[in-house]
């Protein structure tokens, strides 16, 4: 067993058209190398250091961090974890609208085997994935008769919303109703979602295929496309397995499997619940809502204050079906990282100090990992 701190990286979104448009709109947020500097009104600033801080404010300004950047730099590192057989996990965190969707999908997935410029952390991850397995399947050659190599990708992408998990692959239809899926706690392997639908894909385009699916499952709601995405949490999984297979000189036969699962996950906007509706139904979801991430947040603060060593504090892992699930995302067996968006704009400055403070107390989370292998090496 190894430790492993939380990786945290802070994105800033360029000002949207209706900001730009906007005289009182002003621009607040700086980069400096790993520092984000947020100047207040009155003329004090306040300073974050972060692993990584990626300002996205303008493609045409030399130190603009595109998708490409984002992704080479933050998570590319978690890739090459994957593939020796830890666990990982990204989650975007951020208010609605500060740019968690379009930094975790992006806007083009993409056609065929290529990725789209603006394409996202999950359809990049899944794409290199493929490129990493092809060449490793080459590498067969090389190793000669006596030794093989497979690997398996498997994907499955759920929502919890409202405290209910919907599958965004399949599932059942009750009348037209989407039934929601339960949480059990396996003695060996854990927390996991009943009836799951798990696909097995063997290239980037077959990926691409399910993302579409799964994509447009999730915009479909009664309360409207926004606000629904902008209240529920999306969890895209992969389970990367890799085999191999070895008759040595002596003849004797050797299989060594390691696997490794991904969870890169699409936050709930963290803005207060005195944002959101107050009546009725709208209420009951912005309550939900509220659970997971509240308990995210208590999670975070728990698990905080165990590393920093001064008292042991009890983690309500099972008080919200996000936090169950993740358990072992969140101070257990995986590498972690959380992507913290932010919007530049001072009329935003409130909720963008919280992400920032939010993200500096995540960053000092440390995990216990191993690599997941049988035999045990
Ligand atoms: P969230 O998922 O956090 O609610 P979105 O990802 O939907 O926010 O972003 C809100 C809007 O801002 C969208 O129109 C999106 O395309 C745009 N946007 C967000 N981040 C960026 C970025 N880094 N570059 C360009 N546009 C962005
Ligand atoms: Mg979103």
């Amino acid at each position: 067993e190894e430790t492993s701190n939380l990786t945290v990286g802070v994105r800033v979104r360029p000002l949207i058209m209706r900001e730009q448009n906007d005289t009182s709109v002003v621009n607040v947020v700086l980069v400096d190398g790993n520092e984000i500097k947020v100047m207040c009104e009155s003329g004090m600033a306040y300073t974050f250091t972060y692993d990584y801080c990626f300002w996205s404010c303008n493609p045409e300004h030399p130190s603009f961090a595109s998708q490409d950047m984002v992704f080479t730099t933050m998570v590319q590192p978690l890739i090459d974890k994957a593939f020796l057989g830890y666990n990982a996990c990204l989650f975007a965190y951020g208010q609605t609208g500060s740019g968690k969707s379009y930094s975790m999908m992006g806007i083009d997935i993409g056609v065929g085997n290529s990725i789209g410029k603006e394409a996202g952390i999950i359809p990049r991850f899944c794409h290199e994935l493929f490129e990493r397995i092809v060449s490793l399947d080459d590498s067969d050659v090389v190793l000669g008769k006596s030794a093989s190599s497979s690997t398996k990708v498997e994907v499955s992408y759920f929502e919890i919303y409202n405290e209910k998990i919907h599958d965004l692959l399949g599932g059942s239809y009750d009348g037209g109703k989407r039934t929601p899926l339960k949480v059990r706690e396996h003695p060996v392997f854990g927390p996991y979602v009943v009836d799951l639908s798990v696909h097995g894909v063997t290239s980037y385009e077959d990926l691409q295929g399910w993302l579409t699916v799964g994509n447009s499952q999730r915009a479909t709601a009664t309360t409207g496309m926004n606000e629904k995405s902008s209240r529920s949490h999306s969890i895209f999984s992969i389970i990367l397995t890799q085999t191999q297979e070895e008759t040595t000189e002596g003849g004797d036969y050797q299989k060594h499997c390691r696997h490794s699962k991904i969870n890169l996950v699409d936050l709930a906007g963290s803005e207060r619940l005195s944002h959101t509706c107050t009546s009725g139904d709208r209420l009951r979801e912005g309550v939900s809502i509220n659970r997971s991430l509240l308990t995210l947040g208590k999670v975070i603060t728990a698990l905080a204050e165990n590393g920093s060593g001064k008292k042991k504090s009890f983690v309500p892992y099972r008080d919200s079906v996000l936090t169950w699930l993740l358990r072992e995302s969140l101070g257990g067996n995986s590498r972690t990282m959380m992507l913290a968006t932010v919007s530049p704009a001072n009329i935003h400055l409130e909720e963008t100090l919280a992400t920032l403070r939010y993200a500096c107390q995540a960053g000092t989370i440390v995990n216990r990992v191993r690599i997941n292998e049988d035999p045990q090496g």
